[in-house]
């Protein structure tokens, strides 16, 4: 049995087997950001910046080298490691920089782990298999997934599963660890190791902590980045009649304590991420997402699983969408570095080359679409049945409008994956010359019609 199928829909594991646990107290009813706004740069007064110490580390650093690119901009303020955005702080949720989707729902993740079941039954329910997930935030995502496991125990009940978390912020991976493990088993830490740290989680699965997806051990996995890959540094070009130029980040010679966009004189070396052909004036180029997405479709490709990517993104067509959040505010990007986070849209279409035809892909289609095929309607109308409270069913339907609205996350954001070549074998799709006709695989869940890239 396949519990939620892509185009028949959703049947009874998307509902009442799931129970209706209310995760609670975590969706705010208030006007908290969501990243999917934009915002162009440049004009916040120079005072602004007075005093953060990320600024003066990258003054000296522009001072001692040269004006630097948007790609290392990005990397010093987000992850360095002294004073990096993301090293030291929450920034998630009503007291923070902006909001999730596991933080905005439960339904989200209850739906992941849906999604991930099906696709461990779909290949042959593994007996065992890694659940990691790229930049977990508060670990609130695992969180729902791993409730959704232990919930349906019978399904799993001999499949030996195990976590992995790739996080760089010392800071979020202790949340992660209290979100998820039980307090009364001690967490082991080893700083110098790759596997910096290790615990149980409460329903009694090993969970390991990593800062770099290559220390994940190899083996049968399912890989989830929810909002993962649009912090990763970006490199922007601009067409010019000279032909393509680099943009850099540089002091302002008229306001010694403010920065400005500066474009290089010359062809720099990332140019060479730009495709031939290509027809916008501006792009913006991730290659860490490449890299990462090298090593995850190797790996599937050998072993076997599934990678699942949501993000705000677009297939290759937008230009200019670097921007930042402060207090659930746009925020200029270039004043008081490091106090707020540093986003851009995900070039999927550039995912799906950097896959390089190890793996297959799906998407990236809407969050609207993925969520309704996934069966989010008969899910929130269970926990709304259940709900006692009016406030609760509040929330509930706040976060529904959330993550469905088209003009919120319902259609920004969107949804990836890639699969095993075989997987996706004759469901119905077009096929390769010189492929034989394999006997048809059950469809993907959650995406609707099948391509084959
Ligand atoms: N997935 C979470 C949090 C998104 S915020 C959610 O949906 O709520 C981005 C997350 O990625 C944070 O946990 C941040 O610390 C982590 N992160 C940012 N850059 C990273 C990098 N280069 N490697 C690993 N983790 C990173």
């Amino acid at each position: 049995m396949r519990p939620c199928g892509g185009a028949s829909g959703p049947s009874g594991v998307c509902g009442a087997p799931l129970g209706a646990f209310w995760r609670g107290g975590v969706v705010q009813v208030f006007p908290c950001i969501w990243k999917g706004q934009y915002f162009s740069s440049g004009n916040e007064p120079a005072e602004n910046n007075r005093g953060t110490p990320m600024f003066r580390h990258l003054m000296y650093k522009i001072k001692s080298t040269g004006p630097i690119t948007v790609a290392e901009y990005m990397k010093e303020v987000l992850t360095n490691p002294d004073k990096g955005y993301y090293v030291h702080r929450d920034m998630l949720g009503e007291k923070g920089d902006f909001i999730t989707s596991p933080e905005i729902s439960q339904i989200f993740g209850e739906l992941i782990g849906i999604w991930f079941i099906s696709e461990w039954m779909s290949s042959g329910k593994s007996s065992a298999f890694q659940l990691v997930e790229l930049g977990p935030g508060r670990g609130t995502l695992t969180g729902d997934i791993l409730r959704v496991f232990s919930q349906l125990g019978s399904v799993l009940k001999n499949c030996d599963i195990s976590v992995h978390l790739v996080e760089v912020s010392q800071k979020l991976s202790e949340f992660q660890a209290l979100t998820l493990t039980d307090e009364k088993m001690p967490l082991e830490r080893d700083v110098e190791s790759l596997v910096y740290m290790k615990g149980v989680t409460k329903s009694g699965i090993p969970v390991s902590w990593y800062r770099d997806l290559k220390d994940v051990p190899k083996g049968y996995s399912f890989y989830l980045a929810n909002e993962f890959f649009d912090v990763l540094p970006i490199h922007k070009f601009q067409k010019t009649p000279h032909g393509w130029r680099e943009v850099f980040i540089d002091i302002d010679p008229q306001v010694s304590d403010k920065l400005r966009f500066v474009l290089a004189p010359g062809a720099t070396p990332a140019e060479a991420f730009i495709q031939c052909g290509e027809t916008r004036d501006h792009v913006e180029v991730c290659p860490e997402a490449g890299v990462i997405i090298q090593e995850l479709s190797q790996r599937i490709a050998l072993t076997g699983g599934a990678a699942l990517i949501a993000d705000y993104g677009h297939d290759g067509t937008k230009t200019d969408t670097f921007r930042g959040f402060c207090g659930h505010k746009l925020h200029d990007v270039l004043t008081a570095p490091g106090t707020a986070d540093l986003t851009a849209d995900v070039d999927f279409s550039y995912l799906r080359r950097m896959a390089q035809g190890k793996t297959a892909s799906l998407g990236p289609i809407q969050q609207q679409t993925f969520l309704k095929n996934m069966g989010i309607d008969v899910r929130l109308k269970v926990l709304l049945d259940k709900a006692d409270e009016s406030s609760v069913k509040q929330q509930l339907l706040h976060g529904y409008n959330m993550l469905m609205n088209p003009k919120k996350m319902g259609e920004r954001f969107n949804f990836f994956a890639l699969l095993p070549h075989q997987r996706v074998q004759g469901g119905g799709h077009q096929m390769g010359p010189n492929q034989s006709k394999p006997s048809a695989s059950p469809p993907v869940a959650g995406f609707g019609e099948l391509t084959w890239r």
